[in-house]
């Protein structure tokens, strides 16, 4: 087997889409039998969006996702962001099944019930089999087994504040206590009302306290809303019910030899609205790398590029996150201090912009924007051309020197384009520009670079 992916969440499936396009081969395995039912996420923010996009995927997500478009006053922590960044409104069950389907159409093996226990021992309903692949990476969550395994640390800090959330049969608005939709500050924590759904309210309630052991329940939550309330909420029957206590972990390394991982099992924030943006953007970054490489047409160096260039992402995610829990934490007279003038600076246009940027994506690698093109007479836009998830050489100049340079393995797209940059952009599959410019020699040396 090339390639192992541990974990069927929504970056294990992002990832095995990706190794397809590039022509590798992909088993995912996955301990549960069926797939995750539980709400979670409610949507996807930042540059996953556009990327949906350059896979032809985005049109799946908006068909069925309540909303689409740049959100404005995004929150960062408490305060809303006035800068746009790109979203959608999508629960994370069926993200995970369009993506499920989109794994499989492209020919990904998907085994559940299987359970790694050692890095070359997986466990399905049959007993224990032998793993062997040449690769095997990680994508299964926060409590990673392949990240213990391979021996790599996941330093950082768990949160003394406990989160409660549920969804509750019933309609908005049925509440007194003046509470407001959304969530709403008390000196022992906040409490959320909203609904995303008509029928169904989402309630949650956080407060500094230990976790308790077992399956949470219905008294529990009723427990903590009236110890944050001084009152009970009129909810209506528990659709689900979720507890968690948040984290801001971020693994050492990203690769350990032949092991490597992506989303949840590399980092985690302790805001919510990134963890998948970062995640998927992970499997992006190293699908293409790892096809390259088992294809033979890539050097194993290039693998290393991929701790390179998604870690320090990851460690500006988690210190925005950071500043996001502590906003919305901080409590008494020095949180109201902090909220407001953190606002106040927030709503000065670079302060926005500058959010903004950190919301929609914390890295700092060049992408391809969307340039409106002409090939062959045709009005087209570069993420159609992205599609196939090739290394593209644009050439806006029918310079036959630069495509000369450019090789075999990549695809070479002459077309016309009144806002092109430079005469020629190399870009590779996820999207990043190695080369702009007018050089034949500057375009060899940017296909022979690590990071190609
Ligand atoms: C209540 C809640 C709300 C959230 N809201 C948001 C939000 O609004 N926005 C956002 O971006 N994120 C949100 N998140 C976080 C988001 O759900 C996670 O970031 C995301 O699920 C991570 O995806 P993943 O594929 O990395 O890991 P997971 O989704 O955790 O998937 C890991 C998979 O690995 C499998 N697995 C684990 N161990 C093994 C093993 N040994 N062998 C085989 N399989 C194994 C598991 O069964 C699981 O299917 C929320 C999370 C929660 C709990």
């Amino acid at each position: 087997m090339e390639i192992a992916v541990i974990g069927a969440g929504p970056v294990g499936l992002m990832l095995a889409a990706e190794l397809r396009l590039g022509g590798a081969e992909v088993v995912v395995f996955d301990r549960r039998a069926a797939p995750d039912e539980r709400p979670r996420a409610n949507g996807l923010v930042g540059r996953i969006v556009e990327q949906l996009d350059h896979r032809g995927l985005l049109e799946r997500f908006r068909a069925e996702a309540a909303f689409t478009g740049p959100f404005p006053g995004l929150p960062f922590g408490p305060v809303p962001v006035t800068t746009p960044v790109p979203g959608l409104m999508l629960q994370q069950p069926r993200m995970e099944a369009l993506l499920t389907g989109r794994a499989r159409e492209l020919g990904a093996e998907i085994r559940r019930g299987h359970e790694l226990v050692a890095l070359d021992t997986v466990r399905g309903p049959d007993g224990e089999y032998r793993l062997d692949a040449r690769y095997v990476v990680g994508c299964d969550g926060a409590r990673s087994r392949v990240r213990e395994l391979a021996g790599i640390g996941f330093p950082g800090t768990t949160d003394g504040e406990l989160m409660r959330l549920g969804h509750f049969r019933g309609d908005l608005p049925l509440f007194g206590s003046g509470l407001a939709r959304g969530w709403n500050r008390r000196p022992g924590g906040r409490v959320l009302v909203t609904s995303l759904a008509p029928g169904v309210v989402v309630a949650g309630v956080r407060e500094m306290a230990p976790e308790p052991a077992g399956e949470p329940t219905l008294a529990e939550f009723r427990a903590a809303i009236r110890r944050v309330l001084g009152e009970d909420l009129p909810l209506g029957e528990p659709l689900w019910l979720s507890r968690t206590v948040s984290s801001a972990r971020l693994a050492e390394r990203y690769r350990a030899g032949r092991v490597f991982l992506a989303g949840d099992a590399a980092h985690l924030f302790p805001a919510g609205g990134s963890s998948l943006n970062v995640g998927l953007l992970d499997a992006v970054n190293l699908g293409w790398k790892l096809a390259a490489v088992v294809r033979g047409s890539a050097p194993e160096s290039l693998l290393d590029s991929y701790h390179a260039e998604r870690h320090p992402v990851a460690a500006r995610t988690l210190t925005q996150t950071r500043v996001q829990a502590l906003l919305d934490r901080q409590t008494g007279e020095d949180g109201d201090a902090l909220r407001t003038l953190f606002g106040e600076l927030a709503a000065f246009p670079d302060a926005s912009r500058h959010l903004g940027e950190l919301l929609r994506d914390a890295d700092e690698l060049p992408y391809v924007t969307d340039l409106p093109l002409t090939v062959d007479g045709e009005p087209t836009r570069v993420a159609e051309i992205m599609r196939a998830a090739r290394t593209v050489l644009f050439d806006f100049a029918d310079r036959a020197d630069l495509r000369d340079a450019a090789g075999p393995d990549v695809k070479i797209v002459t077309a016309s384009c009144p806002d092109a940059p430079a005469d020629a952009l190399l870009v590779r599959p996820d999207g990043v520009v190695t080369f702009s410019g007018d050089d034949p020699a500057s375009l060899r040396e940017a296909l022979a670079a690590p990071g190609r």
